[in-house]
């Protein structure tokens, strides 16, 4: 498939600027999709679910009866996509950018509700990000979407800063882009957030976890896939059938930015045989990481293969869409996957398994000695902080300091708060780590609660009641 990419024209007199857009032609049905460089990992934990609620809101003025066409938020991309013949494609595209001039907050309170539902069907599944990036950024999409708590106002200008051409693209199959090119008000490019470095801690106790996971940043590229296909049937083959440790026991892969992937292991485990499957499964990457063989790559090399070809109907140019909105070259024709796999090497897995052995983190429901190289996430000793001292009945001591707040053993920065959930006299705060200190401020006394009050910010504040001026109007 060709792509021909044409850079934006000239600014129209009036009604914004075109959005860069990839083309290809097509023998058989028509492609439209618009993707913004904006997604979950650009939210805050108070504003979780803002770029959801605008997808919804745009799909209910986009979506029409009798056309295939969806919409999606992914960590780092939100895109609007449809397929049919050329004239639905354009109209679908017309009525998405119209949505995004002219965004239907009256349609605000059907949509939360609606959101409600979709996110009891179907929970976050992103494995484990808490673990690597704390409450921010990659990590935000573990938290709860804060629907009641977003209102038009603030759905408005996320639009305004987000939703604009210069942080946008555009691909087109089989349609003339004279006709389906979108215009939308100018605005900057936001580039992804960055990924941060591990931190020393690779060791997670969570006993709200029902199984054992293993979570490593790769660079991106067709290796990682690769590596998920060949540890798929390698950890399932050791835990399941040769250790009978865990009945589901498997890999995958997940893309986090342009540049870099997350590969997950994960599986559940025999109650009380967690540290033998921690063990075992770190036993078998080293294997793996020595022994390796070509026929093993080769066979896993044929699994990406199917997939990638099952999903190209799906996917279209998103590779390349996603490397236009970033600046990036773009390939003259897509053979990259085939190149990629050629150049692919046993050697190069091997090195990819290494660091997965030297920088993976690791995540327990249950307590297990700590392999070597993994250190436990908890601090050993806590230095008090001297401040205020509240003490509740039944004895348990309570510390405000200009530094922040001490509850028992568990210390949180005020700057390091993210969020700070209020649900009648209870409170709930986050830090950015992803630490979670719930208590009831009453029962420290009225002057306690007034600190709290005093101290955290308004801007990482959730009540759970809705303010009059975030009604919809
Ligand atoms: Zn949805």
């Amino acid at each position: 498939m060709a792509i021909d990419y044409r850079k934006p024209g000239r600014p129209p007199a009036a009604g914004g600027r075109l959005v860069p857009c990839l083309q290809a032609t097509s023998s058989g049905v028509a492609y439209g999709a618009l993707t913004f460089r904006v997604g979950t990992a650009d939210e805050t934990v108070p504003t979780r679910g803002v770029t959801h609620l605008v997808e919804h809101l745009v799909m209910r003025r986009a979506h029409a009866v009798d056309l295939r066409c969806n919409a999606s938020v992914g960590l780092v991309h939100t895109t609007f996509w449809a397929v049919g013949d050329e004239a639905d494609v354009e109209g679908f595209l017309r009525r998405v950018e119209e949505a995004l001039r002219d965004l239907p907050v009256q349609h605000l309170d059907s949509e939360r509700a609606l959101i409600a539902v979709e996110e009891e069907h179907h929970p976050v599944t992103v494995p484990s990000p808490v673990q690597h990036f704390g409450a921010q950024r990659y990590g935000v999409v573990a938290f709860e979407q804060q629907l009641d708590h977003l209102g038009p106002d603030l759905l408005r200008s996320w639009v305004r800063e987000r939703f604009t051409a210069g942080n946008a693209v555009q691909t087109l199959v089989g349609v003339d882009r004279g006709r389906a090119a979108v215009r939308l008000p100018d605005g900057r490019f936001h580039p992804e957030p960055s990924v941060p470095a591990a931190t020393g801690a690779r060791l997670h106790v969570d006993p709200g976890e029902r199984t054992v996971s293993l979570t490593a940043l790769l660079p991106a590229g067709w290796a990682v896939p690769v590596l998920a296909a060949v540890l798929d049937r390698a950890v399932a083959n050791r835990l399941r059938h040769r250790e009978h440790l865990a009945y589901g026991a498997g890999a995958g892969h997940l893309r986090i930015t342009l540049d870099t992937s997350m590969l997950t292991i994960t599986s559940d485990c025999v109650p009380g045989r967690e540290a033998d499957l921690v063990t075992a499964l770190l036993d078998e990457l080293r294997r793996l990481e020595a022994d390796l063989d070509e026929e093993t790559v080769l066979r896993a090399v044929g699994r990406v293969v199917d997939q990638a070809e099952e999903d190209a109907g799906s996917t279209g140019l998103t590779e390349e869409a996603w490397r236009l909105l970033h600046g990036r070259d773009v390939p003259a024709s897509v053979t990259t996957l085939q190149r990629d796999l050629d150049a692919l090497t046993t050697q190069d897995l091997r090195r990819l398994l290494r660091t997965v052995l030297d920088t993976a983190v690791l995540r327990t429901p249950v307590p297990v000695p700590a392999p070597a190289g993994f250190h436990l996430d908890t601090p050993a000793a806590v230095e008090p902080w001297p401040g205020r001292e509240f003490t509740a009945a039944d004895g348990r001591r309570a510390t405000v300091s200009a530094r922040g707040l001490q509850v028992g053993d568990v210390q949180v920065t005020w700057s390091s708060l993210v969020a700070a959930y209020v649900s009648g006299d209870r409170w709930s705060l986050v830090s950015r780590r992803g630490l979670r200190l719930d208590l009831r401020p009453g029962e420290f006394g009225a002057e306690f609660l007034a600190e709290l009050r005093d101290r955290v910010p308004t801007s990482v504040r959730i009540d759970r009641v809705r303010t009059e001026n975030e009604e919809a109007t």
